[in-house]
């Protein structure tokens, strides 16, 4: 075995809480040690005269100690003159015991390590650390978690490095290292972890590199190894279809019928589909998924429909329900409230085929969950869904070598670049219209000191007989937070509004809990809904016209785009409310761009512009990729030519890849003979 893939366990020192804090930080390996990369660096390597330091600067210095007091006033506290004949500093210490008083009592020289401020009387440093023993190389600070120590970090890096030094070879040729000035991939390492001087950004842009071809290979190969499996053939029924189409109160759009024949396309070829359908939020991709799986169902296959919020669940669920009321499909709606008797039941029922759909959230793809004969895998709102987990759902419903086709859907547009990482494996279908007579959304960006206004706008809105949304955005991350502001809001509601009909619906709320509202909402038992963003997702209330989002400065635009997306379903004039709070001009400028624009990939691009690929990557996109050296934001102009080397490589190099996608990667797959 490489030594690169030993348990960080196999380390001296390593054991109990250690290992438990390493792998808080997802260091499971002696590879992901040594591509744990620092954050930044301090430099023990050279001696400081105290007239040469510079505040903020952490450094270490050697003098004679002339004063030691305890300072009983106030805080209590130890102080200590430092002198080296070019000056004298201050060292301080709050917290000490008597045996560090009597040492520093009884010393004559002390060399110490510490940040330089600037204090009452000069120079000072705070709680220096002492003895401090000159480097011979920088010191990392690397990313760490309560409990688990700088100085144990660099010392189990120090030693992978060891360990693995003979298995850091390079993989990449001559021509490749010397059109970028790339050192080779021992030297970038060794010298990011332990440089003399401050590493060139070039070192870690070797290693970036190398990391984005290795993503772009393993996609690559991913599809190839698709291609190795059957697929089940769909026969289209035309006049299902016709039924179906003829059963809709409306036409589709090109777009739709485009998108469906390709799908269809795919799914008569004896290789599983896979496939991406990009379209804007209200593009109606939904239906395009209800086409494919009428084919599936028609063709003798059951079908699975993945999604990533049970609201999405329940409601897919009773658009299939209604559509296919016609066809006598069996649905099952596979919930957490689905318990005892009835889940047991549900599931032996599609294990023996008598259920065509089976729609639920990622407990769709446990191991209880046994279908007779997938055929086709559809997963909603796939941004939602890590790269990984989209990857291991392929292997669900293998049944010799037949592998079922794969449908995904998004509405998040990212970066072509981007895509082309993300999405190397699947080909792509884009739904580039809307449905007729959409009006675009009336976007209002305004202040909250004129929430009274906003209040009697609703007022007026539900006598129309209209609904509304209200909706709390994030407060840091915190669910607690969200739904506590939620349920201030819908207070505040209720008692300036009493004759109106509020409801409030938020994550905390049990799956049934949530149902109730929605259904309420939907039946317009209730005129307005305050919810959290879990309304954000697929939720399709075409009577709801009027959205207000508070504090919209808090959600990128991408999403005020799919939370607006739930308004303008309907054949009237809607409106969406951005209420901020106080803001500087260039956020407001930011909201600004929501009532300039309505289409989802300017918006995507825009928010690009203005926030960089990493915060988007970064926040809204958790779990999709996960880069350990690629910055978005500065390694963007590598992605262009990534392909061509990894072709390259592949072409001249095969025996390097499967080494070289093991350094990176702690997938068990082989490649090699793909
Ligand atoms: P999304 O692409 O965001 O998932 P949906 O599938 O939820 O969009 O569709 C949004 C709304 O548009 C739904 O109410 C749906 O019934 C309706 N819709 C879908 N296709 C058409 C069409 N061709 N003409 C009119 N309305 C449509
Ligand atoms: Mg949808």
């Amino acid at each position: 075995m490489s030594s690169l893939k030993l348990s960080v366990e196999t380390l001296k020192g390593v054991g109990g809480k250690t290992l438990e804090r390493l792998r808080k930080l997802d260091l499971k390996t002696l590879q992901d040690l040594l591509l744990h990369l620092p954050l930044r660096y301090e430099d023990r390597t050279r001696l400081f005269t105290i007239h040469t330091l510079e505040v903020g600067k952490s450094s270490i210095i050697r003098g004679r100690i002339e004063h030691v007091s305890e300072v009983t006033k106030g805080k209590k506290m130890l102080v200590c003159h430092l002198n080296d004949g070019t000056g004298t500093i201050t060292l301080k210490f709050f917290h000490y015991t008597s045996a560090q008083l009597s040492f520093l009592k009884n010393t004559e020289w002390l060399q110490c390590f510490g940040e330089v401020r600037w204090g009452f009387n000069g120079f000072e440093m705070i709680h220096p650390e002492y003895p401090a023993s000159l480097e011979p190389a920088l010191t990392a600070i690397y990313p760490s978690t309560d409990g688990l120590y700088q100085k144990d970090l660099q010392k189990f890096i120090a030693q992978a490095l060891l360990i693995c030094n003979a298995e850091l070879v390079e993989y990449f040729p001559e021509n490749f290292l010397q059109q970028f000035h790339y050192s080779d991939f021992k030297t970038a390492l060794q010298q990011i972890h332990a440089p003399k001087k401050l590493p060139s950004p070039y070192l870690l842009q070797r290693l970036a590199h190398e990391e984005l071809i290795v993503h772009y290979l393993r996609m690559r190969f991913e599809k190839k190894n698709s291609q190795r499996w059957q697929a089940p053939i769909f026969t289209t029924n035309e006049a299902a279809a016709k039924d179906f189409s003829n059963s809709l109160p409306f036409q589709l759009t090109g777009a739709q019928k485009r998108v469906i024949a390709e799908i269809q396309t795919d799914c008569q070829r004896k290789q599983p589909m896979l496939r991406l359908v990009q379209g804007d939020v209200g593009s109606g991709k939904t239906l395009v998924a209800a086409f494919t799986a009428l084919s599936a169902i028609n063709s003798g296959y059951q079908v699975a429909l993945m999604v990533p919020t049970e609201l999405l669940a329940e409601q897919h669920n009773r658009n299939f329900n209604h559509w296919f009321a016609q066809f006598n499909f069996k649905i099952l709606y596979l919930t957490g409230q689905l318990k005892g008797k009835a889940r047991e039941q549900g599931l032996l029922d599609l294990q023996e085929g008598k259920i065509q759909i089976a729609i639920g959230t990622h407990a769709l793809f446990q191991e209880q969950v046994q279908f007779q004969n997938l055929g086709l895998i559809i997963i909603d709102e796939q941004h939602r869904f890590g790269v990984n987990q989209r990857l291991a759902l392929q292997n669900k419903g293998v049944s010799g070598k037949i592998r079922p086709h794969q449908l995904v859907m998004t509405a998040t547009p990212i970066p072509r670049t981007l895509a082309m990482m993300q999405y190397a494996d699947l080909d792509v279908s884009i739904i580039d219209e809307l449905p007729p007579n959409r009006k675009p959304v009336i976007t209002r960006v305004l202040s909250s000191k004129r929430r009274d206004e906003v209040i009697a706008k609703i007022n007026q809105w539900v006598a129309k007989k209209s609904q509304a949304y209200w909706v709390c955005t994030l407060i840091e991350e915190s669910e607690v937070l969200q739904f506590e502001a939620a349920e201030t809001s819908f207070e505040m509601l209720v008692e300036t509004l009493p004759k109106v009909r509020i409801g409030l619906v938020h994550g905390r709320m049990k799956a049934a809990e949530k149902e109730a509202v929605m259904t309420a909402f939907k039946n317009h038992e209730l005129d307005v809904l305050v919810a959290t963003t879990v309304i954000e997702v697929g939720v399709d209330v075409p009577n709801a016209g009027l959205m207000i989002i508070e504090n919209p400065e808090r959600l990128g635009l991408s999403q005020l785009h799919q939370l607006r997306g739930r308004v303008g379903r309907g054949d009237s004039e809607s409106y969406c409310l951005l209420l901020y709070s106080t803001l500087p001009e260039v956020a407001r400028e930011r909201l600004h761009i929501m009532r300039e624009h309505h289409d989802g990939f300017v918006i995507a691009e825009k928010d690009l512009e203005l926030r960089g690929a990493g915060e988007i990557l970064g926040t809204r996109q958790k779990g999709q990729l996960r880069f350990k050296t690629v910055n978005p934001d500065t390694h963007a102009h590598l992605f262009d030519a990534v392909q061509a080397w990894g072709d390259y490589l592949l072409a001249n190099f095969p025996q390097n890849v499967q080494p070289l996608i093991d350094r990176w990667l702690d997938t068990a797959t082989c490649y090699v003979d793909v």
